[in-house]
Formats: C-alpha cells, structure tokens, sequence
C-alpha cells in the first residue's frame, strides 16, 4: 500500500502516519517525489483498512499496489530514481559507463587499465576481486589482496570503485574500497546476502540471474530496498537460452519491459550478455538505444591474455571507438554523454 501526502505535510502528520504503519505490524518506507511525498508500506499490507490512513492529516490518496514488488514499482514511486554517487550520477539524463577488467590480476594489470579507463574520460572502474567461476580451478580472484588493489588504484586516479561481493562476511572489506557494490548474476536470488547489503550504504548494482524473469529480477531488488536501501541499479546482462552462438542472448526486451515497471535504473552488460569480442559495440549501442541508462563493459589492456572472460573483453582503443559512437547515439535517444 502507498500513501501520497502532500510535499509540505509537517513531519508531526508524517510520524504519525508511520507509528500507525508500525502499530499495525508493517513498515513504512518514505518516498520522496517531484509532487507528492510518499509513504510505502510493506509487510502483511492485506490486513489494512486504506479509510484508516485516509482520513489523516496531509494524505492526499491512498493507493493499493497490486504487483508483487511494491517499493521497486513505477506504482509506488513515479519519477525515475536517481542514484548518486561521489564520481557521478546513475538513471539522469547523462549515461553512466563503467568500464574495466572482469577480475583485478595484479598491480600492474589494474593500474595499466584504471590509466586507460581514466583517459578514455570514464568515471567508474569495475573489476572482480572475488569471482564467481563455474569451475573451482579457475582463477577465482585475489580476493582481499585484489580490494586493497582497488582501494589503491581509487586513490590514485579518482575512479569510482565497482566490484562484486560474493558473501555477507566480506560486505564490510568491500564496503571500504567500493563506491558500488555488485550483486552478480549467479547471486540474484542469494536473498540473505540481498538482505545484508540492503542493509549497507552504498548503491547495488543488481545483476540479472541467468535464468531470472525480469519479475524476479524486480522482486531480489525489492528484498535490497525492504531493508532500506534504495539505491539500487539493475543490469540486464543476457540470459540462458537455446542459441549457442552467443555466450548468452542480451534481452534487450527487458530494458523498455524494466522502465515501465519500474522506477529503478538499469544499465547493460554487453560484455556477458554477447560473450564475444566483436560484438560488444553493436549491442552496447542497441543498449543504449533500447533505453538503458549506461553501460558496463569489460576493459583489458591485454585481453587475450585476461585470466577471466577475456573472450569478451576489449581493448581501451576499441572501448574509445564505442564511447565514440554513444556521444552520437545519445542526443537521438534524449540522453547525454560527455
Ligand atoms: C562479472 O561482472 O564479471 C560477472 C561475473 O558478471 P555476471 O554475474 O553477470 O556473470
Ligand atoms: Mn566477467
């Protein structure tokens, strides 16, 4: 359920709606928005009354949100959220690139390609400390060695941090070098590590399942923001299907499909949702052009020798000629990009 209040309703009439919500054994989650302030409710909704919360000083409506995902839902909140960060905006007008290696592999690996990622005029660097691998005996990452990495590498060139948590122990070492924190694909739907960094301060950036409808997707972002985090990020970045020539297939359906359900950002994933090399520029621009609001592409100065997904990583200089063409793309789909 969802109460709209005026913009001006004093914080007297606000708390009093909200110790309500909470004498009634549900939580409320305040909204803010371009015309009215919102409180959401979650919890067993179906046992309140809405003429018990209409009446109330300053509350304008009270709405019934009929998906199953409530604070995720364009329902609860109209205008597109905005997640900000200290290297810029994510879900504006302007669009977000991230951009870097799938695994830090060294000191030197990191520093020769947050250089590269820097020149190119990118702000955020992502890169996998702790990797997800199908196999055991694949690199797995340097693990705490690898944030200390990143750590480092934020300092020195002033790059945004983007790296994947795999467990609830490791949120606080990753909180202390990340400026987001990736929830992998594999781990969509881990709801107690989606709990546990719902409890953090930091943006999530929420990576679609392998086999995940875009209604779960929504619905593992809900867990995150049931907890009060409300900076979350979607990412589309390919499914499970029946084609074998690409790694995955890129469903770019999901990204008018996400805007219309939902409030929250989403960027896209060529690199995963294509797994080939050469054929990361079109579909990032088909991205971009479906309406996702930025991209995360994997970035190595010497992909073929990558110890994870080099496949489907490219080099700086084929990174540039993409950021190229999005300057173009952008103004076509109302978008900026500088
Ligand atoms: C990654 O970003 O390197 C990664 C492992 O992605 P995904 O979880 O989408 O497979
Ligand atoms: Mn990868």
């Amino acid at each position: 359920m969802l109460i709209l209040l005026n913009l001006d309703a004093p914080r007297k009439s606000i708390d009093a709606i909200k110790a309500k919500i909470v004498s009634q054994n549900c939580q409320p989650h305040e909204i803010p928005g371009e015309s009215n302030l919102a409180v959401g409710i979650t919890g067993p909704t179906h046992t309140l009354v809405e003429d018990d919360y209409r009446f109330m000083d300053s509350v304008v409506e009270v709405v019934r949100v009929s998906k199953k995902y409530k604070l995720v839902s364009r329902q609860m909140k109209k205008n597109d959220t905005i997640v900000k960060t200290n290297f810029g905006d994510i879900g504006g007008k302007e669009l977000a690139v991230i951009a870097g290696p799938c695994s830090v592999e060294s000191r030197d690996q990191i520093f020769r390609i947050a250089e590269e990622v820097k020149k190119l005029g990118i702000k955020f660097l992502r890169g996998g400390a702790y990797k997800p691998r199908s196999s055991p005996y694949a690199f797995r990452g340097l693990k705490e060695e690898g944030l200390k990495l990143l750590g480092e590498v934020r300092k020195e060139f002033g790059l945004g941090i983007v790296t994947e948590v795999l467990s609830p122990e490791t949120i606080p070492l990753v909180e202390e070098v990340a400026d987001i924190i990736q929830i992998g694909a594999r781990n969509m739907q881990n709801f107690t590590l989606l709990d546990e960094v719902g409890k953090s301060k930091l943006p999530i950036l929420l990576k679609r399942g392998l086999s995940a409808t875009v209604e779960e997707l929504l619905l593992s972002a809900e867990y995150i923001m049931a907890q009060g985090n409300f900076n979350v990020i979607l990412c589309e970045r390919g499914i499970r299907t029946f084609e074998t020539a690409t790694r995955n297939t890129l469903d770019l359906n999901a990204i008018p499909v996400i805007k219309k359900h939902s409030h929250l950002p989403v960027l896209v994933d060529p690199s995963h949702g294509v797994g080939i090399r050469d054929k990361i520029q079109p579909m990032a621009l088909a991205g971009v052009a479906a309406g996702a609001d930025g991209l995360i592409i994997e970035v190595h100065h010497d992909p073929d020798n990558a110890l994870s997904d080099g496949t489907q990583t490219i080099t700086p200089e084929q990174m540039k000629n993409i950021l190229n063409k999005i300057k173009s793309l952008a103004p076509i789909v109302d978008r900026e990009y500088n």
